[in-house]
């Protein structure tokens, strides 16, 4: 194990044990439900949004160390961004946990999110990596209703 990858999992496991923004968020503009049957996975996004902005979010449920690391990560990245900036980072991250795990990822680019590049060999594992962000991405569309991955 390289040591960054001994610090990546240092920090998905004290996200999970301590995770971030974790309560309902009331009152809230939005709030999607999703669920990764797979897993087991079960978490709800809430969002308060000041126009085009997010102003606050958070999340509660229950899940895996990644799907819940992923989600505590998630609130602390888009809190304060824009709904197109939100959107961006969605997708930057999607792009890298979907790429084969040799794939060479942009450090800087990614940020706080290239914790979850361990999380590409284990196919399985992306569906709770990326649970909250797909409930956050149906919020920032309008939805407040559940989601699943299956
Ligand atoms: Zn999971």
């Amino acid at each position: 194990m390289s040591d960054s990858r001994a610090l990546y999992e240092e920090v998905i496991l004290d996200h999970n044990k301590n995770p971030r923004n974790f309560r309902p968020l009331s009152p809230c503009d939005r709030q999607v439900e999703a669920f990764n049957p797979l897993c087991g996975d079960h978490f709800t996004v809430f969002l308060r949004l000041d126009g085009d902005r997010i102003s606050e979010i958070s999340f509660d449920g229950a899940g895996c160390a990644i799907s819940k690391s992923s989600a505590s990560v998630m609130t602390t990245l888009l809190k304060g961004k824009t709904i197109p900036e939100a959107r961006a980072i969605f997708t930057r991250f999607h792009s890298m946990i979907t790429s084969p795990p040799d794939t060479p990822i942009d450090e800087t680019a990614l940020g706080k999110l290239r914790v979850f590049t361990g999380v590409r060999e284990f196919p399985i594992r992306i569906k709770c990596a990326t649970l909250a962000w797909h409930a956050m991405s149906a919020a920032i569309d309008g939805r407040n209703d559940a989601i699943t991955t299956e």
